[in-house]
C-alpha cells in the first residue's frame, strides 16, 4: 500500500495563517506530513510526499500527481490524506471553535473506514478534546466533496487538524505534546486501516 501525504496549500497561499500571523498553516501542514512520513518510513510503509514542494500546487495538478499513481498501481494499492488545520472566520480575529474532523466525500467509499479509524486513534490521542463528527449517515466522518478527495481515485479523507484561529487549539498544536498527538492519531489510523 502506498500512503500518499499531500500538504494543503503553499508559502504563497493568501490567508490561511492565525488572527497573529505566527502560525502559517502551509508550514503546519507540511511539518505534520514530515513527522508521519518518517514515522511511516521507519514502520517500512510507503509513504510519500505529494507536494514537495513549497509553493501551492494547484488542485488539479495535485490530483493528477496522485491518479497517476493510482494507475500505475491500482487504486486499490494507494490511499490518501489531506492534511489541513482549520479556520472559523476570516483570519482577522480569534474565534471560539475548535476540534479536530476528518471529512469523506459524500459516497460510501473505503474512505468512510480510513476515516473511522482516525477518528478511533483520534479518541485515544485527542483525550477531552472536541472531535467534530457527523453520523447522520452511521458513521463519525463528515462528508464534503472538497476538490482533493473528490477528484483523486484511490480513497481519500481530509483531516482539518484544529482550528488555527482558536488561541488553545494554536497552543496545542504549537506544543510538543500536541504536535505529538497529532502526528500519532494519523500514524495509529493508518495502521489500524492497513491491518483491516
Ligand atoms: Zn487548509
Amino acid at each position: 500500500m502506498i500512503i500518499l501525504l499531500d500538504n494543503g496549500h503553499g508559502s504563497d497561499t493568501p490567508g490561511k495563517q492565525s488572527p497573529d500571523g505566527f502560525f502559517r498553516e502551509y508550514a503546519y501542514n507540511r511539518f505534520l506530513a514530515s513527522e508521519i512520513h518518517e514515522r511511516l518510513t521507519a514502520l517500512g510503509i510507503d509513504s510519500r510526499f505529494l507536494v514537495p514542494e513549497r509553493e501551492d500546487i494547484p488542485l488539479p495538478e495535485r490530483c493528477h500527481r496522485a491518479n497517476s499513481i493510482c494507475e500505475q498501481s491500482g487504486s486499490n494499492q494507494v490511499i490518501l490524506l489531506s492534511l489541513h488545520v482549520n479556520a472559523a472566520g476570516n483570519g482577522q480575529q480569534w474565534m471560539k471553535a475548535r476540534g479536530w474532523s476528518c471529512y469523506t466525500t459524500r459516497s460510501e467509499t473505503k474512505a468512510d473506514a480510513l476515516a473511522t479509524c482516525l477518528y478511533d486513534a483520534a479518541k485515544t490521542h485527542l483525550p477531552g478534546m472536541r472531535l467534530r463528527t457527523d453520523y447522520t449517515d452511521g458513521d463519525p466522518d463528515i462528508e464534503k466533496d472538497f476538490y482533493i478527495i473528490r477528484h483523486t481515485s484511490c480513497p481519500a479523507v481530509l483531516t482539518e487538524n484544529l482550528f488555527m484561529d482558536n488561541r488553545q487549539d494554536v497552543a496545542f498544536l504549537k506544543s510538543e505534546e500536541g504536535a505529538r498527538a497529532i502526528v500519532n492519531l494519523h500514524v495509529d489510523g493508518i495502521l489500524q486501516y492497513l491491518s483491516k
